[in-house]
């Protein structure tokens, strides 16, 4: 197997207070993996230490069999996508797309072409020229994962991108993301507290819960062989 996120004994404490206890897993390359938990678990946390936006308290992040736990966010091969979009208002979508495309010196039309593929990949072609505030949540939605696609990341991190849209565009969102990890085949990393959609995303689900991995495994292996009730009430499975 070849392992596209890997973490070994990862901690973090803010002050005396231990957040992340010691986390290893293994997440095989172009896999789909959910981080599911209720809220203050830690997931969004393990995230970052992940991007690179949180120092660990102790052990070690490999990304593609890389020991990435020193480097800086934009040499890890990794993009993150945030729940509050965090677009620029007052750049078009094509400029909120192409910004860190500039930031690193890519050239015009090196910028142009990935753009104008993620814009593809996501519908998002008739509406290059419009500011954000323009666009629907659903369409916003996918101008933050097109930031991310333009960076050709090995991994993605997704941070409970959809839990600022209603309902059915959540559902629709489901559908766009599986195909986006069809389409693109790199390691996803999905965080949420919603079990329907770790259940309907996932190849593998870590199961957080104050810090720990309570449970690993399948959708499937969660919803028939919980460990105990903590998982298999929150995955719902029966009783
Ligand atoms: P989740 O994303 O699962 O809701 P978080 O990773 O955001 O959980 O937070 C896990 C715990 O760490 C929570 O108790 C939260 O209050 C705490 N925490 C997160 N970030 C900080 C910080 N910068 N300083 C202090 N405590 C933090
Ligand atoms: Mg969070």
């Amino acid at each position: 197997m070849t392992t596209g996120v890997s973490l070994k004994n990862v901690r973090k404490s803010f002050g005396s207070v231990d957040v992340i206890h010691d986390v290893s897993i293994d997440i095989p390359k172009g896999d789909f993996a959910v981080f599911v938990g209720p809220s203050g678990c830690g997931k969004s946390t393990l995230l970052r230490m992940i991007a690179g936006l949180e120092d660990t308290s102790g052990g070690r992040i490999e990304i593609d069999g890389k020991d990435v736990t020193e480097e800086e966010p934009a040499d890890r091969g990794v993009a993150m996508v945030f729940q509050n979009y965090a677009l620029y208002p007052h750049l078009t979508v094509f400029d909120n797309m192409a910004f860190s495309l500039r930031l690193a010196g890519a050239k015009k039309d090196v910028i142009r072409e990935k753009v104008a593929e993620a814009a593809r990949i996501l519908q998002l072609t008739d509406h290059l020229a419009k500011r954000p505030a323009n666009l629907s949540g659903g369409q916003r939605q996918r101008v933050a994962i097109g930031r991310a696609i333009v960076r050709q990341p090995s991994v993605f991190l997704f941070d409970e991108p959809l839990s600022n849209l209603d309902a059915e565009l959540r559902v629709q969102m489901r559908l766009e993301l599986a195909r986006l990890h069809r389409e693109l085949g790199a390691t996803m990393i999905y965080v949420t507290h919603d079990q329907v959609e770790a259940m309907t995303l996932a190849n593998d689900i870590f199961v957080l819960r104050d810090g720990w991995v309570q449970q690993a495994g399948t959708p499937l292996t969660l919803y028939d062989d919980p460990d105990n009730r903590f998982v298999g009430g929150f995955i719902g499975s029966p009783a």
